[in-house]
Parts: structure tokens; sequence; C-alpha cells
């Protein structure tokens, strides 16, 4: 068929150029030490940054979610899947963040990816002329937000912030729309939040923030970058994933009311599609408390421990750290083949570290993503610098 033969030959394509992405089959739940295979790893490369995703309280809440609500939710939030359990998360969500915002509101989503491109084509919708900004670094999901609005985009270079108003300045849209990531997620540095706040305060411009990886690790309460940069700003559009730090799944946005309305009247993918399991819903209440309480302040001391550790430990020559003080924290080789070298020989050693290449990053820059836990102990820090140290030196 020649249907066939012509995918063959694309996948062919990717292969020559060693960017074959390969799946591995985990018979564990998620955490510090996973089996594949038969063999027990060290994982580095989930987003579980505080060890939740097999946390004991949030399996018996949603097993208790799932006896009050079932499982299913039958249907979209419009129609009538919208559960008690959402309205509470919603709740919930708003007192989470809601210092940070003016007559702030919440909406859940049934992933962050979804949600990201509801933010971008709701607050685009009323307007074709409406113009987006968006940062280089940004998430893939953030980009097809973009693309799905269908107006007019520019990327600005990285942190850029006079390309930036530069840009700004120069636009006649009335909406103008600022998006960026606030942990980049392959880089682990964060975005000058509060000077992007200010431009876009100054330039009548919306500030979309997606904090999925700052979202529960980031601040003492773990409220996420808004909370580490304390904004408060009506312009602010935040939102926040519930399947990394929370250690759930799912995500949502928060931001004045008249925004939240807004996705609900007009954002696509919030209303075409099934309402997650209330269940879930549930068992985030129990994820957020965990979060806030005394639990989420020293999971977050012991994750930022073992960055440290991690940073005075590593002796690295020809490969590349990156300037990142939170759990991503990237080893940048740059070659493909290399990079996968080094990802199978840690691999070998029973370490499991991400390796990740283009086109999530740029080319050139293939690197191993290193992700900390507050699930891993010391020693196993110890174990992953002992190894990339050695890794590095005998690969030279
Ligand atoms: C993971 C991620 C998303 C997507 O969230 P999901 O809930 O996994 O769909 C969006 N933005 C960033 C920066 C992410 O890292």
């Amino acid at each position: 068929m020649e249907l066939l033969k012509q995918l063959s030959q694309q996948l062919q394509a990717l292969d020559d150029k060693q960017l074959i992405r390969k799946r591995r089959t985990v018979d564990s739940p998620c955490g510090p030490r996973v089996l594949v295979e038969g063999r027990e790893l060290l994982a580095f490369c989930s987003n579980d940054y505080l060890g939740l995703a097999n946390h004991r309280k949030i399996k018996l809440a949603l097993q208790e979610g799932a006896a009050i609500y079932g499982v299913g939710s039958g249907a979209s939030h419009l129609i009538s899947g919208h559960v008690r359990a959402h309205a509470m998360l919603e709740e919930r969500l708003v007192q989470f963040v809601g210092d940070h915002l003016e007559a702030p509101r919440a909406i859940t989503f049934c992933t962050g990816y979804m949600a990201n491109l509801a933010v971008i084509t709701g607050l685009t919708a009323g307007d074709r002329e409406a113009e987006i900004f968006s940062e280089e670094l940004n998430h893939a999901s953030l980009i097809d937000g973009a693309r799905l609005s269908r107006v007019k985009t520019h990327v600005y270079p990285h942190a850029d912030l006079a390309a930036l108003e530069a840009l700004l300045k120069a636009s006649k849209a009335a909406t103008k729309v600022v998006v960026t990531d606030s942990v980049f997620s392959m880089d682990g540095n964060l975005a000058p939040l509060t000077a992007l706040l200010a431009l876009c305060e100054q330039h009548n411009a919306w500030l979309v923030v997606d904090d999925a990886h700052g979202f529960g690790t980031l601040g003492d309460k773990g409220h996420g970058a808004l909370e580490h940069f304390n904004l408060r700003s009506p312009y602010l559009v935040y939102m926040g994933t519930l399947g990394k730090a929370a250690g759930v799944g799912g995500a949502f946005v928060a931001a004045h009311e008249t925004v939240i309305e807004t996705l609900i009247q007009k954002a696509r993918p919030y209303i075409f599609t099934t309402a997650t399991p209330a269940a879930l819903a549930h068992a985030l209440l129990t994820s957020l408390d965990l979060l806030e309480g005394d639990e989420g302040v020293t999971r977050r001391a012991h994750l930022q421990a073992l960055v440290a550790q991690l940073d005075n430990g590593l002796r690295l020559e020809r490969w590349q750290r990156l300037p990142s003080k939170t759990a991503i924290q990237p080893v940048l080789i740059g070659d493909n083949a290399e990079t996968m070298r080094a990802g199978a020989a840690l691999y070998e050693q029973g370490l499991w570290v991400g390796t990740i290449r283009p086109p999530t990053v740029a080319p050139g820059t293939a690197r191993l993503r290193v992700t900390l836990s507050a699930g891993h102990t010391s020693a196993d820090v110890a174990k992953l610098i002992a190894a990339l140290n050695a890794l590095e030196r005998d690969s030279a």
C-alpha cells in the first residue's frame, strides 16, 4: 500500500537522524524506583517533583472519590459532567493562587495541553486582529494554542525583554497576549516574570503564565511562580498543571472572573470534551492540602537540598550545566547520538534519565534532562553524580 510506504519512509528518515523515540513500559507506580522489564531502575525523569504520585493519602482519596462519584463524568462540563467535586476543586484552587489575582476564579481542564489551547484561543476568540507574543522556549502546547488561534503570533527571543518591549510598542492590536512558561521545561530556569508583568501592564497586554513546573514546587506554600515572585495583577492569566508536583493529573486556569467566564463560553478545548472523572478532582483536594501543609514544606526543602547537592557534586567539563535552581537539571551534550549513548550507558547502570532531542529542543542542543524529586534520597543523588562525572570522563 503506497500510503503505508510513505509513512515508513518518513519514519526511516527520523531513524537516520537518531530521532526515533521509544516508549518503555513501567510495571510499578511512579516513584524514584520503578520496575521496567523486570529491572529496578532509579528514575530521574518524571515530573513528580514532590513524590506525591504514589502518596498513600491521595490514593485513598481517589478510591473515596470513586466511591462517592463513580468513575466516568458522562458528559462535558457544559452539559451534565460538571460535578460537585469539580466545583469544590475550583474553589480550592482560587484559595490556592487567588491572592495573586483580582476577582479570581478558576476552571479545571483534562490536561495542561488542553488548558493552554483553551487560554490562548479563548483570549483571542473575539478579536481577529489580536496578537500573541510568545517566548521562544515555550512549551509545545502554548505554540499549538497560538497556531490554533489563527491570529498573528510574534516569537520573542528567550528572556529578551527589550525585544518584547519593541514588539509591544509596535503593535496596534487591541488584544495583546504575552505567553510564557514560568519554569522552562527543558532548561529549568525561570522567566523574568516581574519585569514581564510590568511590561504587560504598561502596554495593556495579558500575561499568560504556564506554571506547569512551578505549581507546587515554587513559593513557601507551594503556590507557584506567582508566590515566588510575589506578583498580583488583573493582567495575569495563570495556568497550573495537576499531574506534575500535584501528583494526580489535569490542569487549571485561574484569572479574573471575566477571563474565566470567557473561557467557559468560548474555549473549545473546554467545551467540546468530556469532563475528567470527578474522583480525580476529589483526590486533588487532598493533594492540595498536602502541598500547602507541613508535608509540602518539608518535601520542598528536601528537594532544594537535593538540587544543591547535584549542583555541588557535578564536575563536568565538555558537557554543560544549565543555570537552573529548580528540580529540572539539564546536562547539555549537543550531539543527538552522543546524548543517546550517554542515556543508554546510564540506563545500563540502572539510572533512568530522560534524553531530549530536537524538535523538543533546538538542533545541536540535545541533552540529558535530569529531574529531581523529593522522593529521592541523598544517596540516590550521590549515585547519579558519580555516574555522570565518570561517564563524561570516559566518553571524552
Ligand atoms: C507538561 C507541560 C504542559 C502540559 O501539561 P499536561 O497536563 O501534561 O498536558 C504544559 N506546559 C508545560 C510547560 C509543561 O511542562
